[in-house]
């Protein structure tokens, strides 16, 4: 599934993997579960609070691990860029290839309204879906709180990080005939 920022990768493919029973593989959700473990190229952090993409080498090898390991996958936030699209078909055939588009406000308007449960890790907006109480998990209580890479400046960032490396992988698989 593909998509800027914002547009929404996470919600419809959590959604496509209960509906399918696969797995859903998401680079992001594992990066920052792993976000100080040292590699060659330092560590995730310094990419990811920045706005910046982490090195192709850290990300194609958790995904090979994961797709390696999986029985059908929906893959979110992968591939970021042509290298890493030319990685995933040397690994594996896709069915299917999304693409959500959503137009540039309204990316920025639910990126930095979006916070997350520290706990559960459910999404809310505080316009869009606030929380019953404010600051608050509806679902477990957990404190609400805001990604690091939510805050206007990296929003920007990583909006210009997308036109840049991952609108040319839509066009990508818009020319192979597999996007929808
Ligand atoms: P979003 O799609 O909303 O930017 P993600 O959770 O998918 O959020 O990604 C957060 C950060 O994790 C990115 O800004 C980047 O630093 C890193 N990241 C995730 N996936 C990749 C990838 N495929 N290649 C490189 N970096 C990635
Ligand atoms: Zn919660």
């Amino acid at each position: 599934i593909l998509g800027a920022p914002g547009a929404g990768k996470g919600t419809q493919s959590k959604r496509v993997a209960e509906e399918f029973g696969v797995q859903h593989i998401t680079t992001g959700d594992i990066l920052r579960a792993n976000k100080d473990m040292e590699t060659d190229y330092g560590t995730p952090r310094e990419y990811m609070d920045a706005g910046e993409l982490v090195p192709d080498a850290v990300v194609n090898e958790i995904v090979e691990k994961e797709v390696g390991e999986a029985d059908g996958f929906i893959l979110d936030g992968y591939p970021r860029n042509l290298d890493q699209a030319e990685f995933l078909a040397a690994i594996t055939d896709l069915d299917a290839v999304l693409y959500l588009d959503v137009s540039e406000s309204e990316l920025t308007r639910r990126l930095t309204g979006r916070r997350v449960c520290s706990e559960c890790g459910d999404t809310y907006h505080v316009e869009f879906s606030p929380a019953e109480e404010a600051g608050v998990c509806d679902e477990c209580g957990g404190e609400l709180v805001q990604r690091d890479d939510d805050t206007e400046d990296v929003v920007r960032e990583r909006i210009r990080v997308y036109h840049e490396n991952t609108a040319p992988v839509v066009e990508f698989y818009r020319d192979e005939g597999d996007l929808v």
